[in-house]
């Protein structure tokens, strides 16, 4: 069995076990959320010892080489020195203002003290009182904020502060940004679809964004899709940002409605494919809640989506939630 040495202890790990697993099982109390390699909030370092691959997947290689690794991805081999991590993985994070979207989504924006880097899609996982939640990011780099819409859960230990107590000025801790659910140039004339449930926007507001600053010449096709019509937001700035660019089209789709005010009605994978039955050719960004992207994802690749042309964000609640 492989042991891992931390802060002068011996700890041996069962069979099949993460370091993670290990470490809370000794009573360590290390802070973690996904448990699946996303969030980050977990993330460890190691002196010594050979990391399995899949405990540094997705990470930025100067992070790989100075031997971080998501400690909940890893189940070592060999024996492993490892220490908590440095503030160097951590950002402060100030929430300059908050402003309700709809009736359960609020958009939070957040100011960093030094610039970060990142792109519109990616995602931030903020920390406070130990507990740990990701969120997307929906603005460009340029506008020097981040800017997260954070749907309300009955219950929800972080959503539920930012709806009811945070307030402007609050302090935070941040790790990120992560993901590869963003636009790169280089193709300009494909055609992009981007779809998304609920906050499942997010991403999507940053990418479309992205993709017109960055002229993107091919047509985009954003489905955005809720239960009813409440559950859509940020209505009327795409409609707008589709009259200033023709080749944009915007289609808000509710399952249950009708199709009153330029609303499609019917769920939104078969919204999608009767409008555009064939999609070879295209790149895909589908976010939001997972069976969803699940969904999506297979139906994308079925009609004729290249996988690597499809990049998704599947929003996978807490492990841990209490
Ligand atoms: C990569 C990534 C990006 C994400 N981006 C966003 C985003 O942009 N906007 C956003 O709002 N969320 C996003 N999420 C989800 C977010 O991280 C939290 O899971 C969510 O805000 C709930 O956290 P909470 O602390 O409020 O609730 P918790 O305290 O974690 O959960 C409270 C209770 O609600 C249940 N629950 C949790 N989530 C849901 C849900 N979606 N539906 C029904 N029940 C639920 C839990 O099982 C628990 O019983 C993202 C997740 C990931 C992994």
């Amino acid at each position: 069995m492989a042991r891992i040495r931390y802060r002068d202890q011996l700890l041996t790990l069962l069979e099949h076990e993460s370091v993670l697993d290990a470490m809370l099982r000794h009573g360590f109390p290390i802070l973690h959320s996904c448990k699946a390699g996303v969030c980050g909030s977990c993330l460890m370092r190691s002196a010594t010892g050979l990391l399995p691959p899949r405990a540094q997947a997705g990470m930025k290689d100067s992070w790989k080489l100075r031997g971080y690794f998501y400690s909940c991805s890893c189940i070592p081999e060999s024996d492993l020195e490892i220490s908590d991590t440095g503030a160097d993985t951590r950002t402060e994070v100030t929430i300059a203002s908050l402003r309700l979207l709809s009736g359960d989504v609020i958009q939070a924006r957040l100011r960093t003290e030094e610039p970060l880097a990142f792109r519109a899609g990616q995602y931030v996982t903020v920390i406070r009182d130990e507990v740990a939640r990701s969120y997307s990011i929906a603005s460009l780099p340029d506008e020097n904020e981040l800017e997260l819409h954070i749907r309300k859960i009955p219950g929800g230990r972080m959503s539920g502060w930012f709806h009811n107590e945070a307030k402007a000025g609050d302090r935070m801790t941040m790790v990120g940004p992560s993901g590869e659910c963003f636009y790169v140039t280089g193709h300009e004339d494909q055609p992009l679809l981007l779809a998304g449930t609920g906050t499942g926007l997010a991403p999507l507001y940053g990418i479309v964004r992205d993709a017109l600053r960055n002229n993107h010449r091919g047509p985009i096709h954003l489905f955005h899709g809720a239960l009813r019509r409440e559950g859509l937001y940020l209505v009327e700035d795409l409609r707008r940002l589709a009259r200033l660019n023709p080749h944009l089209q915007y289609i808000p789709a509710v399952l249950k409605g009708d199709e009153a005010d330029g609303f499609v009605q019917g769920p939104i994978d078969s919204v999608i494919l009767t409008r555009i039955p064939n999609l070879t050719g295209w790149r895909g960004f589908v976010c939001g809640d997972p069976s969803t992207v699940q969904t999506l994802k297979k139906k994308l690749f079925l009609s004729g989506m290249a996988s690597r042309d499809i990049f998704a964000d599947a929003f996978i609640p807490a492990a841990n939630p209490s």
